[in-house]
């Protein structure tokens, strides 16, 4: 797919610098897909700019000559939110991964979007401050793909989601108009909130170019519990409990029996094959204490029937340890079995008929599934088996996830609670959104009418 004239490729190559622009086959084959299941697609061009002024410049040939461009982070979205479906311009933002300003006074940061989450993190611990909400994949996603993502932690239940962190934006527009938006205030009501627009839009509104994040104080002390129930019933009746109690739990995540069998096979150990939750805590020794005596009651309450904590940083480490063993292992175990990975939100209330709803769609559809995710905040997680080169297995699995999605929405829960739009979950948009998705259209129109933003994702064009 050639949409690219070769003056327009001499114009970008006067902005960026002959070394910051390239059209190799090998280099255009890095950003042809994320970490998704999605068909991959290869641009025309690559870009790596400097500066929001060579994005500006960028944005309006691209804009004149109606050509996509696709902002590219880490890459690591799960719905296909960068792939370049259209071909067009990737403007990988890498070169821009700066912290601008620490002011530790207002635990805020200033940086540049191509920076990664854990490399801002490791920045900031001098200042005994962090950015609480980043992401399972910090590791490797920038703090720009989070935002454009509105990516969410397992801590969201005490910190909130990215965008929950974003104080002030400075965006570039499809027309190059580079635009400031939110202020350092705390709290701000001036105006319409155009910031939060920005925030998971999916690089479909504007390429972010700074952000100034709100930070937190690094937790003095850590613990978590693991605890089983007999019944899922149980589990969520424990976690909306904790919710209501004075305990402030950090991250509440939960963990199916299929979910437990196969962490048993991955790491040799023998937890209770039962719906299992995690519950982590932060704060100082006397504060934790208290949540402690608060959570056992609970638990008790809620007839748990197993109980450990992990303390030291290394029990910790091996605890979430066990929480990510299972999809690295599934491939090994299950040679001849895909993974399509299902991600909703529901009202917490809603967690146990959703996941009563899974095990029916599992029978119906006779495949296996391994349900998990963040209970503390209803954002669930599925993984469904199929045969792999099965065609109608991968039809029955593609039947199951769409269910599944539309009962999320049926319960007033969401298509996507942290992963985004991208080009998977556009077709239910309208399901979810039958009165507003017109708006959404008009708000695309109103910022980006040659429709040269990240083109194909969010809205089916
Ligand atoms: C192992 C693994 C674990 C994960 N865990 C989580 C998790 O716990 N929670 C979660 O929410 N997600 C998770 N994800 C998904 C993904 O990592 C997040 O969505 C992340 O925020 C994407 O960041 P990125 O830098 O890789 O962005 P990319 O994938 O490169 O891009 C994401 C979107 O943002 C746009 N974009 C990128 N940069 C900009 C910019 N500067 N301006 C405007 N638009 C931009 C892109 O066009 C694209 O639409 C996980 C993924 C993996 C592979």
């Amino acid at each position: 797919m050639n949409v690219i004239k070769s003056n327009i490729y001499n114009q970008l190559e006067n902005i960026v610098g002959k070394k910051y622009i390239s059209k190799t086959k090998e280099l255009l084959d890095m950003y042809t897909k994320d970490w998704s299941f999605h068909a991959p697609s290869l641009a025309d061009i690559i870009v790596w700019p400097k500066s929001a002024k060579e994005i500006s410049m960028v944005l309006k040939i691209a804009n004149k000559n109606k050509i996509p461009v696709i902002p590219w982070g880490g890459g690591s979205s799960l719905e296909g939110n960068p792939i370049p479906t259209k071909g067009g311009i990737v403007l990988d933002m890498i070169r821009m991964n700066k912290v601008l300003e620490i002011m530790d006074r207002d635990m805020q940061v200033k940086v540049q979007p191509g920076i990664i989450g854990d490399e801002l993190n490791d920045q900031l611990k001098k200042y005994n401050l962090f950015f609480p909400a980043a992401p399972g994949s910090s590791a490797i996603a920038t703090i720009g793909g989070m935002i454009a993502n509105n990516a969410g932690g397992m801590n969201a239940v005490k910190y909130g989601v990215v965008g929950n962190s974003v104080l002030e934006l400075e965006v570039v527009l499809a027309d190059g108009r580079i635009i400031r938006l939110g202020s350092r205030s705390v709290k701000s009501v001036s105006g319409y909130d155009l910031k939060n627009l920005i925030i998971g839009s999916e690089g479909t509104l504007g390429v972010i170019t700074t952000a100034v994040l709100k930070l937190s104080p690094l937790p003095k002390n850590k613990i978590a519990i693991m605890a089983s129930f007999e019944t899922v019933k149980d589990a969520v009746n424990a976690t909306l409990d904790i919710l209501k109690s004075d305990c402030e739990a950090a991250a509440i995540e939960f963990m199916d029996k299929t979910y437990i069998y196969y962490v048993n096979k991955a790491k040799i150990t023998s937890f209770p094959e039962k719906p299992t939750i995690i519950i982590e805590l932060h704060g100082g020794a006397d504060v934790i204490a208290i949540y402690l005596d608060i959570i056992k009651k609970i638990l008790k309450r809620n007839k748990n029937i197993s109980y450990s904590e992990f303390i030291s940083p290394s029990q910790l480490k091996l605890l979430w340890g066990y929480r990510k063993a299972v999809r690295p292992v599934l491939s090994k175990l299950l040679p001849n079995r895909g993974v399509l990975s299902a991600e909703v939100g529901v009202p917490i209330s809603k967690v146990e008929s959703f996941l009563k709803k899974a095990e029916s769609l599992s029978e119906k559809h006779k495949l296996q599934t391994v349900m998990f995710g963040h209970i503390g905040d209803g954002n669930f997680h599925g993984w469904a088996l199929y045969e792999l080169n099965n065609n109608d297995s991968w039809r029955r699995v593609s039947m199951l996830n769409d269910e599944l999605i539309k009962f999320a929405i049926s319960v007033n829960g969401t298509t996507t609670g942290e992963h985004g739009i991208g080009i998977g979950k556009r077709k239910f948009l309208p399901v979810e959104h039958p009165t507003s998705l017109p708006i959404m259209k008009d708000i695309k129109n109103l910022f980006d009418p040659n429709n040269i933003l990240n083109p194909g994702k969010i809205f089916i064009d």
